[in-house]
């Protein structure tokens, strides 16, 4: 049998659940042993109960789930509804009518508030302008916009038309832009004159101009503009229309269409770490409610908190996360439009100052870029409404989990490190801060429904404590992806093929501890094999990032004549380490993975550098690493890699 993948980094610290929160909490243990109780002995009813209790439908649904074109699930297929109206309509009633749906801050300070009312009237002017302008329900609508209030008005004004939204995150090249305006066939645009980012204008619409040059290549008709820069641009005659010239004239009343469950909702690509992005659609009714049911459990969102999720809404995170599961449950968002270190590094820990956030979602990559600025930044501001952190994105190292709960929780705030993927919807392990103790570095466990196993590579069940293996979903859950649009072959290639489509497969790797705790180690395709040791990346890299002088590292596998493998560290020092001797470093660095993990993970190769390759969401690229360490010329997919710069810097460092 094929050995598991190794586990030696022991974490032992674990933080209780503070009783005073379990004592507010959403989901206490009572309610979570019972859920996962239902799930289990009747899954239909299981789901069916929240799909009813949760969702308002306009047409009730009678079948839950459909297994018999399996791995194309089909979930409460006979039922319709309207997302955008489950998000914003049902609150129109009672005191949530006039509450902050949307709390905006420009990268200039300047500060905009949508209560309920006013968003759902800016989303049906814009629903109507895109019927005016011919989107019908089915129609794609591309999204390449600034974080404003306008971008989430377009999201849902798709919705309640039953147009197609694919957003492409505002960071992206023109080339990246034109791939997916192609892939999905997208019949309009919209778009901005340009974007704020570190008080320099991103130009949005030159880009778009761009993508768009050849007018065979592409379906898209029309482009919307919405003014926000100024700067100055040029509008295609016949072409392109202002946003605010769209909406002139039109009607403020839109009835919510209502659509099939499984009607798509929107077509959004992955992060591109592991290979060329794919574009996943997800359902309307499944989609919104498993994002719903997460955010009200994982975030315990309640009606008196302002909710700040980082993430753009270009990525995953920001559909789920910044828009429709917070709406869904008529929460308060705070959006934010511009760069996080700007003007200064203690952006974020100001504005969570001045707008009293209590929920902050954001990323290990952020946290480790704090980190990195140092201590003083968030020190200088009141930070004590927050009252709930969260992670998602990578695994969070637990030095970076420990910053973060201290520096900014102030040791008090629960962290929800939740793991999931543009795939799964939403959340799919994740600690209930009510319920579940806090682990540095772990997931936890997975949340009611959740079928999250650990197999090795002939797919059979790893039960041991501590032994790695592929990360699986061995059930449907309704937030699950569609499929891949335009490539069903891709789709089940990709996640089912491989154990016979018995188990969806994350293309993660993890472990179990002996609590049930699930712990990332990594990409399957990243693991290292050292002198037959299969290691997890996220394991090695801990041990470097657990040294007082490291931010951030990452580790990849090089060719070794004896050992297989052998690895290669990529380090990145905190601000204040930055002046000392690297060769005694490396030897420190060497000596504490040792005595942590083992000689086994001891990296032949340190590189000291400012930066790593990062896809624009902000995760490691190690397959860009690999080539690196290996002396290759790359020629795999980087249309997602966010600075090309990064290579040629580390291609120049020398052993
Ligand atoms: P691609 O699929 O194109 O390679 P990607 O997997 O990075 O890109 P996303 O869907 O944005 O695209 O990211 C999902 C991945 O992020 C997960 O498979 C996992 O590797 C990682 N991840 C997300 N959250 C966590 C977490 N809390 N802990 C560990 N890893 C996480
Ligand atoms: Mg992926």
């Amino acid at each position: 049998m094929p050995p598991s993948i190794d586990s030696t980094l022991a974490e032992t610290r674990s933080f209780a659940v503070p009783a005073d929160f379990a004592r507010q909490a959403n989901m206490n243990a009572e309610t979570f042993a019972r859920l996962n109780r239902q799930a289990s002995e009747d899954p239909h009813r299981f789901w069916g109960d929240l799909a009813r209790e949760y969702l308002d439908w306009d047409i009730p649904f009678q079948q839950v789930l459909e297994t018999d074109r399996a791995p194309f699930y089909r979930w409460f297929s006979d039922g319709q509804l309207n997302v955008a109206h489950n998000c914003v309509d049902r609150h129109l009633q009672g005191a949530t009518r006039h509450k902050a749906a949307l709390i905006w801050e420009g990268e200039d300070g300047s500060v905009q508030t949508l209560t309920y009312a006013q968003l759902h009237r800016k989303m049906c002017l814009f629903a109507n302008a895109l019927k005016h302008q011919g989107v019908q329900k089915g129609d794609r609508v591309a999204i390449y916009m600034p974080m404003v209030p306008e971008a989430v008005i377009a999201m849902l004004a798709c919705a309640r038309i039953g147009a197609i939204h694919t957003v492409v995150f505002g960071g992206f090249s023109a080339e990246a832009l034109k791939d997916r305006l192609e892939d999905t066939d997208a019949k309009i645009l919209i778009t901005a004159d340009g974007a704020w980012r570190a008080g320099k204008v991103v130009p949005l619409k030159r880009h778009a101009d761009q993508a768009l040059l050849r007018e065979h290549e592409h379906s898209v008709r029309r482009v919307i503009v919405l003014r926000r820069t100024g700067a100055d641009i040029d509008m295609q005659e016949g072409r392109d229309v202002w946003w605010e010239d769209v909406i002139a004239g039109m009607s403020a009343d839109c009835p919510a269409l209502p659509m099939q469950a499984e009607d798509p909702l929107f077509i959004l690509y992955t992060s591109g770490s592991t290979g060329k992005p794919k574009g996943v659609f997800h359902s309307s009714a499944g989609y919104l409610l498993w994002t719903m049911l997460t955010t009200r459990w994982v975030f315990d969102v309640k009606p008196e908190d302002v909710y700040w999720c980082t993430a753009d809404i270009g990525w995953i995170t920001g559909h789920s996360y910044v828009v429709y599961g917070p709406l869904a449950n008529g929460a308060t968002i705070f959006l934010y439009e511009g760069a996080p270190m700007y003007p200064q590094p203690d952006r974020f820990w100001e504005m969570i100052a001045r707008h009293g956030i209590s929920i902050l979602y954001t990323a290990p990559t952020a946290v480790r870029a704090f980190m990195k600025m140092g201590d003083e930044w968030p020190q200088r501001h009141d930070l004590s409404s927050l009252r709930l952190l969260g992670s998602v994105g990578e695994p969070m190292n637990p030095e970076a989990w420990m910053w973060y709960h201290e520096q900014i929780g102030g040791g008090r705030c629960p962290i929800a490190d939740t793991w999931w993927q543009t795939e799964t919807g939403g959340h799919m392990i994740a600690p209930l801060p009510g319920v579940a103790a806090n682990k540095p570095g772990s997931c936890t466990l997975p949340l009611p429904g959740i079928g999250a196993r650990i197999v090795n590579d002939q797919g059979d069940p790893i039960t041991a404590p501590d032994a790695g293996g592929y990360l699986v979903i061995d059930r449907p859950w309704p937030g699950m992806l569609r499929g891949i649009w335009g490539n069903p072959e891709r789709y089940v290639e990709s996640y089912w093929a491989k154990f016979g489509n018995r188990y969806y497969i994350a293309g993660d790797s993890a472990r179990r501890d002996a609590d049930g705790y699930f712990w990332v180690m990594g990409r399957i395709d990243d693991v290292l094999n050292v002198s037959g040791h299969r290691l997890g990346t996220a394991e090695v890299e801990s041990a470097l990032v657990a040294h007082p002088a490291v931010a951030e590292a990452a580790v990849v596998g090089i060719p070794h004549e004896i050992k297989g493998e052998a690895i290669c560290a990529f380090v990145i020092l905190k601000h204040q380490y930055q002046g000392v001797d690297r060769d005694e470093l490396g030897a420190a660095l060497r000596a504490q993975v040792t005595e942590l993990i083992g000689a086994i993970a001891r990296p032949d190769d340190i590189r000291f550098t400012d930066a790593l390759p990062k896809t624009r969401s902000g995760k490691i690229m190690r397959r860009l690493l690999r080539s690196l360490a290996r002396g290759e010329e790359i020629t795999q997919d980087t249309s997602t890699l966010e600075d090309e710069g990064t290579l040629q810097h580390l291609a120049t460092l020398k052993k």
